[in-house]
This record gives structure tokens, C-alpha cells and sequence, in this order.
């Protein structure tokens, strides 16, 4: 969980970034917090409109890197003139939008906080089914505000759901710090069951199951995915993060997997879905991950090829085990973890590609986009994104057809079929 500050400047595409960046912070449970002195990171979303405002970014990022432990930089001056950072010796780490919610999460689980309540976000819906979890990360600061798993009954979760379909949601978010131990703490995981019974409520709805760790789902992976190929209501994605391919590395995380549970779950899913999306996450540059380690890693990568993937660059957070740890210098980290994302722009890249000339049946619409354009997904989770939505007639909570025509590294492109 961490306290971020946020600064943003420049046109309203910008703050249209910066909004999509905040909500899918807040859905991982952190907090905005006024002033970079109060938090643990920083986001600067910067502009590069003329030259006097590139002054001011790099005057506000040499501020904001003095009075924060992490300051991440993003926006249009970053991606185009990233360097000029560097030149001025700012001590930020430049990132593309999509992947500044990752960096700030550091590898952790998602808080959910305590009795926390479902959340209607448009056409979704955020149901967290537990809290805590049953791990012990060495890096983790989440734990210890969340603690052990606490798990409501199925029968208190599926009335959430239920309200959450009847007022209005289309797409049901489960999260919680692991939804793969929810009910361990009664003596038995009962993801799939619980699964099974949102799946009965009557209504059209898809639901999407978050963060899933590979131990928690390992005990369960058959009937699992069992139950998601029984359920079309599930999306056929699973976030399971692996974090590093290296049973040392993740022997000093505390992770409690190893890498052969992570690749059992993998071919579990593999034999009951013909088509699904794994997501899965690594932290690159652990302060005992040695070449070989990484190697491990991207070996690993390659095999598994997960169609969604986030690479977080180790940062220590205070408190843990891990911050008292040796660390590693930022040049090897900034290196394995460029490699790591040259690899994960192929993979995933690669998905997006082969799905072009293809169809897909009933697409949920899920939010608007930019310039009259709407997010959709398919029965994987896969984005499409449709151009003149109004045009089509389309808007979020529809469901459509689609004909996938073109695609960028991380979406693709479709139009609805006639
Ligand atoms: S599983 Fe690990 S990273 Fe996730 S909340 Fe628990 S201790 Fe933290």
C-alpha cells in the first residue's frame, strides 16, 4: 500500500491519463496524499508544449525527487525527452503511462482495506471477497496493514455481487491481496466454489478474478479451471504472478511458490481453455538476484509467454526485510528490467497481432476511451478498442461482436460487425 502524490500538467489527454493511472491505483488499494513530502512515491505526468514549460518539469522533477522516496515520471516530456532528465541528474525513473500503476504497486498485492464495501465505477464493479493474505513477502509493506486472510462467507459475497449486478454493473472485479486463499483461514480454499455461485446470478455480466497467487490457486488449479471452462460469464484470464523464475530468488522473497507449482497452474488452465489470457508479474533486480537468477527469469518468460505481464524494477520499501538487504546498483537493475520489457513487447505484442482478421462474440463494453472511442474486452480480458462508438451506436454495458482490424502492443483494434 503506498501514499502517492500526483502532479499533472499539459493538455486534457494528459489529465485523461492521469485519471485512467489514479483509478487503477485506487482500485489496488493505494491512497493519494497531499504533498510529495507525505508520500511514498511521486508521479509527475509532465508536457513538453514549449520550452518554458520543459524548464519547469525539470525544475518541479529535481523538487519532487529531493522530497520523495520514488518519483516516477511520466507524460509527454518523458517519453519524448527522457534523456533531458537524465542530463540534468534528476533521480526519477521514466515510464510510459500504463506502466506507472505497476512501478508504484512494487511487486505487492493489492490492499483491500478492512470491511471495505463494493464499489460501482461506471458499468464495474469492485467486489473485494477477503483481506490479508497467507504470505509473508520479505519486500511486502502491504501485509502489515491487511494481516492474515479474513474471509467472508460465499453467502456474503455473493449478496454483494448480486447487488453490484442489480445496481447496474456489468463486469465484477474480484480482488482482494490473494484471491487464491480466499476461505483458507476456514481450513479450505473455495475460490471456484464461490466462482461458480456469482456465475448463477441471473443477469448479463462477466466477472474478472484478480491476483491470484500461484500458491494460493496450486491446491485448486483443476477445479479452477474446471470452473472457468464451465462459466462464460468468467473471463478466461488469470493474474498469477510468478515474480521471478528463480526458486533462490524466490526462496529470499518469501513468496512460498516455486517455479513448477507456477508452471502446474499454468498447464492446468493450458488443458481446460483453448483461448485465455495469463497475466502474470516479475520484480526484476531483487537484491539477491544474480545473472543466472535473471537468466532463470527470462527463461521463464519465454516458455510461459503471458499475454499481460507487469515488470517492476525492486524498490525498497521501509520496514521490510528486503529494505535491510544489499541492493543492487540502478544501472544493473535498469538494464535487466529494459530486457525484460523489450521481451514483454514482443510476447505480448505477438497476442495482439494474432488476434487481427479474427472475431469476437459478445464484447463487453467497458468504458469510454479517448476521443469517442470505447474500451472493450473479450472472453479472454483482451482489450479491443472501438473508434466512433457513437457512430456504431455503441456504449459502455453493451455487449457486441467484433471484427479485430489492426492492433498495438497492448490492444487491438475492432470493429462491430454488421
Ligand atoms: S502475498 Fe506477499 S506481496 Fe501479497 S500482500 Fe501478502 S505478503 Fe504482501
Amino acid at each position: 500500500m503506498a501514499r502517492y502524490h500526483m502532479e499533472t500538467y499539459g493538455c486534457t489527454s494528459n489529465r485523461g491519463e492521469s485519471r485512467e493511472i489514479e483509478r487503477r491505483l485506487r482500485d489496488a488499494g493505494h491512497y493519494r496524499v497531499d504533498g510529495a513530502e507525505e508520500a511514498d512515491v511521486a508521479i509527475l505526468n509532465t508536457c513538453t508544449v514549449v520550452e518554458k514549460t520543459e524548464r519547469n518539469m525539470l525544475r518541479r522533477a529535481e523538487e519532487l525527487a529531493e522530497e520523495t522516496a520514488d518519483l516516477f515520471i511520466t507524460g509527454c516530456m518523458a517519453l519524448a525527452q527522457g534523456e533531458e532528465f537524465a542530463k540534468a541528474d534528476v533521480d526519477g525513473r521514466i515510464l510510459h503511462w500504463d506502466e506507472v500503476p505497476e512501478a508504484v504497486t512494487n511487486g505487492e498485492c493489492p490492499t483491500t482495506t478492512p470491511d471495505a464495501e463494493p464499489v460501482l465505477d461506471g458499468v464495474v464493479g469492485i467486489l473485494p471477497i477477503a483481506r490479508g493474505c497467507m504470505s509473508d513477502c520479505s519486500y511486502c509493506i502491504t501485509k502489515h496493514a491487511t494481516g492474515k486472510i479474513d474471509s467472508p462467507s460465499i453467502e456474503e459475497n455473493v449478496e454483494k455481487a448480486r447487488a453490484l449486478i442489480h445496481a447496474g454493473a456489468k463486469e465484477i472485479r474480484i480482488t482482494g491481496q490473494d484471491t487464491g486463499v480466499y476461505g483458507w483461514d476456514e481450513g479450505e480454499r473455495k475460490l471456484h466454489r464461490l466462482l461458480d455461485r456469482i456465475c448463477d446470478i441471473e443477469g448479463d455480466f462477466r466477472v474478472r478474478v484478480g491476483m491470484a497467487n500461484p500458491k494460493g490457486v496450486h491446491g485448486i488449479r483443476e477445479e479452477l479451471a474446471a470452473v472457468f471452462a464451465e462459466n462464460e460469464e468468467l473471463y478466461d484470464f488469470l493474474h498469477a504472478p510468478v515474480q521471478s523464475g528463480s526458486d533462490d530468488v524466490l526462496g529470499d522473497m518469501r513468496r512460498q511458490h516455486q517455479v513448477q507449482e507456477y508452471l502446474e497452474v499454468v498447464d492446468a488452465f493450458d488443458e481446460a481453455l483453448d483461448y485465455w489470457t495469463l497475466s502474470t508479474d516479475f520484480i526484476v533486480g531483487f537484491p539477491t538476484e544474480t545473472d543466472h537468477d535473471h537468466e532463470q527469469s527470462m527463461a521463464l518468460l519465454r516458455e510461459t509467454r503471458p499475454e499481460k505481464l507487469n515488470v517492476t524494477r525492486f524498490s525498497k520499501r521501509p520496514g521490510t526485510d528486503a529494505a535491510d538487504m544489499k541492493g543492487l546498483g540502478g544501472t544493473i537493475k535498469k538494464e535487466r528490467s529494459k530486457e525484460m520489457s523489450a521481451e514483454k513487447r514482443e510476447i505480448v505484442g505477438e497476442a495482439y497481432a494474432d488476434m487481427v482478421g479474427e472475431r469476437r462474440e459478445d464484447c463487453l463494453v467497458v468504458e469510454d476511451g479517448t476521443a469517442d472511442s470505447v474500451k472493450c474486452r473479450d472472453s479472454a480480458y483482451r482489450q479491443i478498442i472501438v473508434r466512433n462508438a457513437s457512430d456504431h451506436g455503441i456504449e459502455p454495458g453493451d455487449f457486441v461482436d467484433l471484427e479485430i482490424t489492426a492492433h498495438e502492443t497492448m490492444y487491438a483494434f475492432g470493429k462491430p460487425r454488421s
